[in-house]
C-alpha cells in the first residue's frame, strides 16, 4: 500500500541535495528549508550572488563535486519547494516551527529527512575570546564565502583534516600562515596509515596538503598542547609547548578547532533515540544503515548524524530518500540501496583511521585551570564548574545547567558543551559518556525579539 507523501529535508548540504534529487526523481516534490541562503551546504558553500570568482579557486581539488552538486539542485529547483534563508528553530511530531526573514510560521510533515551538518568542536584555551581568535570552520566560511582571511599571519591550531585544508586555503589565498600547531602527534598519525589507506586518494590529499605547507615553508609542529592567546584589543601571540620549551607565536589572528561535531538538536527534539558513540565521543542519535531514526518517518542522513565526511553525506542522503520511498510503499531499485550501503561501511572504516590520526586530546580536561572561560555566553570557569561539582555533587549535564547556566546562553551548548562534559567528567573521575549529554531545548538559535508569528490568514 502507497502511504501519503508530505516529505521536508531539513538542510540544502550534500546530504539534503542527494535526498531531494532522489525524491524528485521518484516523482515526488519534497519542501527543502535551509537556513543558509543558497545551497551547497558547508564544502560547498556557495559565495554571495554577484561574487565571479571560480570554482577551482573556491573549492580546489573539489570544483568538480561542487559543481555536480550545485547543478544538481539547479536541475530541480522547478519540482522542490526550496525554501532558503529558513531557520528551523523547533521541531515536534508532524511539524517544523520556522524563521524567515523575522516572519515564523509551521511546516507540516510526514515524512522528514534531517541532513543538518555539523560544526566546529571547540575546546577552549586561555584567551580564545580575545577579537581575533575564530574557529577552523569560521575561518573557511570568511575566506570561502565572502574572499577575505581572518588575519594577515595567522596560526592554525587544534587537529583534524581541516586544520591542514584550512591552512593550506590561507596560504594559497595569500595569507601568511605563522604556523600549524597540531595536537596529534606524527605517531598517532603513522598508526593510522592502514585504515587510511581504504581510501587512498582521500588520504593522498591529506598527504599533499601537509608536503605543501611544508615545501612552501609553513612551519608544521605536532604533538603540542595548546596553552594561550595573549594580547589586548586584538590577540598578538599564540602560545604553545612541546615535549622540550614552551614557544610563542607572533600573530594577528588565531583559527582552531578539534575537528567536528553533528548538529544533533532537532533529532533530539523529534524524540530520537541516542547512543553513545566512543569513537566520535559524542551522544549520536540512532540510525539504521539506511537512515532510519528510531522515530517512524524521521530519516537522518550526513554529517548531522555522525561525521562521515561530504562523499558519504551525499550517499546517506540518497539512501535516506530511498528508505523514505520505500517505506512509503513506492518501489526503488534494492541493488543502488545496497552499493550506497556499502560505500558509506567502507568509509566508516576509513573515519576510524581519521579519528586515529586525529585523535581528542584525552588530557585536554586535567590540564584546563580553573581561570579557563568555558560558557562564554554565560561566563562560566573551569573553576566554576568543577566547585558546582564539589558542592552540589552534580554529575550530569543537565544537573550542571541547572545549577550553573552552562549551556544556558545563545550557543546553547553548540559551542561550550563538549567542553563543559569533559570538564564535568574529569570533575567527578569518570568518562564523558556517563555525564549524559544537554538535552536539546528550543529555539535551537536565537530568534530576535522582533520575529513575528505568521497568522492563519497570511498562511493561507
Ligand atoms: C564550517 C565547515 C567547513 C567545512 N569545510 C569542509 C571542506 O572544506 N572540505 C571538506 O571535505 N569538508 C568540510 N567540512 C565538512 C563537510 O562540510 C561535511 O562533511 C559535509 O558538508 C556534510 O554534508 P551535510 O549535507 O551532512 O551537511 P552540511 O554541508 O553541513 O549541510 C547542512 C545544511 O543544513 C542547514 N541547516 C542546519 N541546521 C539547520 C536548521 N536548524 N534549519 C535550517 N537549515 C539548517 C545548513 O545551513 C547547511 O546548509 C566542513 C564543515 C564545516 C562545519
Amino acid at each position: 500500500m502507497t502511504a501519503a507523501l508530505q516529505a521536508v529535508i531539513v538542510g540544502a548540504g550534500p546530504a539534503g541535495v542527494r535526498a531531494a534529487q532522489t525524491l524528485v526523481a521518484h516523482g515526488v516534490r519534497p519542501v527543502v528549508v535551509d537556513e543558509a541562503p543558497r545551497w551547497g551546504g558547508q564544502i560547498y558553500r556557495q559565495p554571495p550572488a554577484g561574487f565571479t570568482r571560480p570554482k577551482r579557486t573556491l573549492y580546489g581539488f573539489e570544483a568538480g563535486r561542487a559543481e555536480a552538486l550545485h547543478s544538481a539542485m539547479a536541475g530541480i529547483l522547478d519540482r522542490v519547494d526550496y525554501r532558503p534563508d529558513t531557520l528551523v528553530w523547533s521541531a515536534e511530531g508532524g511539524r517544523l516551527d520556522l524563521l524567515c526573514q523575522g516572519q515564523m510560521s509551521t511546516l507540516p510533515y510526514r515524512q522528514l529527512i534531517v541532513a543538518t551538518g555539523a560544526t566546529d568542536r571547540v575546546l577552549p584555551f586561555p584567551g580564545w575570546t580575545l577579537p581575533g581568535v575564530y574557529t577552523l570552520g569560521a575561518a573557511q566560511v570568511a575566506l570561502k564565502y565572502q574572499g577575505c582571511a581572518i588575519g594577515a599571519r595567522v596560526v592554525f591550531a587544534g587537529t583534524g583534516p581541516l586544520l591542514y585544508l584550512v591552512a593550506y586555503q590561507y596560504a594559497k589565498a595569500g595569507a601568511q600562515v605563522v604556523a600549524v600547531l597540531d595536537t596529534a602527534s606524527f605517531k598517532d598519525k603513522a598508526a593510522a596509515v592502514p585504515a587510511m589507506l581504504r581510501q587512498p586518494a582521500l588520504f593522498a590529499k591529506g598527504l599533499y596538503y601537509l608536503g605543501w605547507l611544508r615545501a612552501h615553508g609553513v612551519a608544521v609542529h605536532q604533538g603540542v598542547r595548546l596553552l594561550r592567546a595573549t594580547g589586548g584589543a586584538q590577540v598578538a601571540a599564540m602560545h604553545w609547548r612541546d615535549e622540550h620549551a614552551e614557544h610563542a607565536l607572533a600573530c594577528d589572528a588565531v583559527g582552531f578547532g578539534y575537528a567536528l561535531r553533528p548538529e544533533t538538536q532537532l533529532a533530539d527534539l523529534l524524540g530520537c533515540r541516542f547512543a553513545y558513540d566512543g569513537l566520535q565521543r559524542a551522544a549520536l542519535p540512532e540510525r539504521d544503515g539506511a537512515g532510519r531514526s528510531s522515530v517512524p518517518g524521521v530519516y537522518l542522513a550526513g554529517d548531522g548524524a555522525g561525521i562521515m565526511g561530504a562523499d558519504a553525506a551525499e550517499w546517506a542522503g540518497e539512501r535516506a530518500a530511498l528508505a523514505l520511498l520505500a517505506d512509503a510503499g513506492k518501489p526503488v531499485a534494492a541493488a543502488r540501496a545496497a552499493e550506497l550501503e556499502a560505500r558509506l561501511a567502507r568509509t566508516a572504516a576509513f573515519r576510524v583511521g581519521l579519528e586515529r590520526a586525529f585523535p581528542f586530546p584525552q588530557d585536554w580536561a586535567v590540564s584546563a585551570p580553573d581561570e579557563l572561560l568555558v560558557c562564554r555566553c554565560e561566563n562560566i570557569t573551569a573553576g566554576e564548574l568543577r566547585q558546582c561539582v564539589s558542592d552540589t555533587g552534580a554529575r550530569e549535564m543537565n544537573r550542571l545547567k541547572a545549577q550553573t547556566r552552562v549551556g544556558m546562553g545563545r550557543c546553547q551548548g553548540r559551542t561550550c558543551g563538549v567542553a563543559a562534559a569533559e570538564i564535568l567528567a574529569q570533575a567527578c573521575a569518570t568518562s564523558p559518556d556517563a555525564v549524559g549529554r544537554l538535552r536539546g531545548q528550543a529555539p535551537i538559535k536565537p530568534l530576535p525579539f522582533a520575529a513575528k508569528v505568521q497568522t492563519q490568514e497570511e498562511a493561507a
